[in-house]
């Protein structure tokens, strides 16, 4: 019997889950080809840039799939020729198709806004949150005046979880090198009305009350318009900061209006009921214009629905159709305080940071077994012993 040629590109969420589940189904002959050799656990990145094990964010593909009946190939897709099923890397090496599943995540957005991409700070991959913990121990330890005026542009949940683990961390930092207490200011800039623009009123109200508790100031309905070396200008005023972060914007990944497919009003790719863009062309996680796509859950559910109709279309079934399926939303505002959305449900403070571990360590499950997942997840907490990369210091 011919293998169907499954082609999947993207290691990260819903790649690497599609990979997991096809694998174990004879009727496939799968690769996985990603730019990445780590699928990045994004939700707990922030948590890397404030002193955490950076273990706890990056997997490697490689454990992963160790012993799986899955080709793991690096590349960076740049092409695709439908006529001959082929889709071709930036470096020129082709991979040929019967049916392609496309999970690229999306890019950072600078929306053009002069200086951000030069000069602020990311928290979108491992090595994004190394500089700017580089950068932290720099402007703590820079003598005379150190600069402690600290930006989050951006009131997400990314954004938000960064403002209580950073003044936590900065403050922690501060007290293991000597350094007598200094003030910490944090601002998050927001352009709309409101932090957690998704989330319910009452939600949003409770977090920002826990925020400003912690002394971080809220500048909301506030536009950036620009970054210098010293300030961040927004509404026409400067404030003073060395270190802006950047989690305010993102963009789908370019390779699908290179590439001519159809697009929706949000630049996602649009799909049918199948999540199919084109015959045998599959979209999934950030990528895909659906209900809840931009969320990690949606990412892995997304997966397991394509690899569920493959299986089924070669068993002679015939597609079932796509329901979206809402996700609980999770954000943890400091160590020990998550509020929980699920539904109509709302939990808050102790009980939802230790959901939130819950969800974590669930979360590795669904691309280790337990016997890797537990110490994967049991290192969150550890932290991990830093190299200060001012002082040589060693501490944990
Ligand atoms: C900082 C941060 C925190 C987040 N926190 C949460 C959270 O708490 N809860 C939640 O539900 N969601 C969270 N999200 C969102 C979640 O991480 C994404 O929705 C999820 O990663 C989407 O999965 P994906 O597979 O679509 O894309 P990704 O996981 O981004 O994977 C895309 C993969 O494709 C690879 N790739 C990209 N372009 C190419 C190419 N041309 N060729 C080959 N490979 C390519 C990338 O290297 C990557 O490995 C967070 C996101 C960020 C950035």
């Amino acid at each position: 019997m011919a293998k169907e040629k499954v082609l999947i590109v993207g290691g990260g969420f819903a790649g690497t889950k599609a990979a997991l589940e096809l694998c174990k189904d004879p009727h496939f002959e799968v690769t996985l080809l990603s730019d990445s050799d780590n699928l990045t656990y994004f939700p707990t990145l922030y948590h890397v840039a404030t002193g955490g094990a950076r273990a706890n964010a990056s997997i490697p593909l490689k454990t992963i799939f160790e012993g799986k009946h899955v080709t793991l190939r690096n590349g960076h897709a740049s092409s695709i020729d439908r006529h001959n099923k082929s889709l071709t890397t930036q470096t020129g090496q082709s991979y040929y198709y019967d049916t392609l599943l496309l999970g690229l995540g999306e890019v950072t957005n600078y929306f053009n806004i002069p200086g951000l991409a030069e000069l602020s700070y990311g928290v979108k991959s491992i090595d994004e949150v190394e500089k700017l913990k580089a950068h932290l121990h720099a402007q703590l330890l820079s003598d005379h005046k150190p600069d402690l005026n600290y930006v989050i542009v951006g009131g997400g949940p990314t954004g938000v979880e960064l403002a209580g683990a950073l003044k936590a961390y900065l403050q922690r930092t501060a007290y293991l090198h000597g350094l007598e207490n200094r003030p910490i200011h944090i601002d998050i800039v927001e352009a709309s009305p409101g932090i957690l623009s998704k989330l319910s009123k009452d939600m949003r109200r409770v977090i920002a009350r826990q925020l400003r508790r912690q002394g971080i100031h809220l500048y909301l309905n506030k536009r950036v318009e620009g970054e210098t070396a010293n300030e961040l200008n927004v509404n026409g005023k400067p404030i003073q900061s060395h270190t802006v972060i950047w989690t305010a914007g993102t963009a789908n990944n370019p390779f699908f209006s290179l590439n001519n497919f159809a697009l929706s009003y949000n630049h996602k790719v649009a799909t049918d009921v199948y999540l199919q863009a084109e015959p045998n062309i599959f979209v999934l996680g950030d990528n895909a214009n659906t209900p809840y796509s931009g969320m990690a859950q949606t990412a892995i559910y997304d997966a397991i629905f394509v690899a569920e109709n493959l299986r089924r279309r070669a068993k002679g079934k015939r597609f079932k159709s796509y329901v979206p399926h809402p996700p609980i939303t999770v954000i943890p505002v400091r160590e020990g305080w998550a509020g929980i959305s699920w539904g109509h449900v709302r939990i808050y403070g102790w009980i939802g940071w230790l959901l939130r571990q819950a969800a974590d360590a669930r979360a590795f499950h669904y691309f280790e077994p337990w016997s890797k997942a537990m110490p994967q997840w049991f290192s969150y907490g550890a932290g991990e012993a830093e190299q200060c990369s001012i002082c040589s210091k060693q501490f944990s």
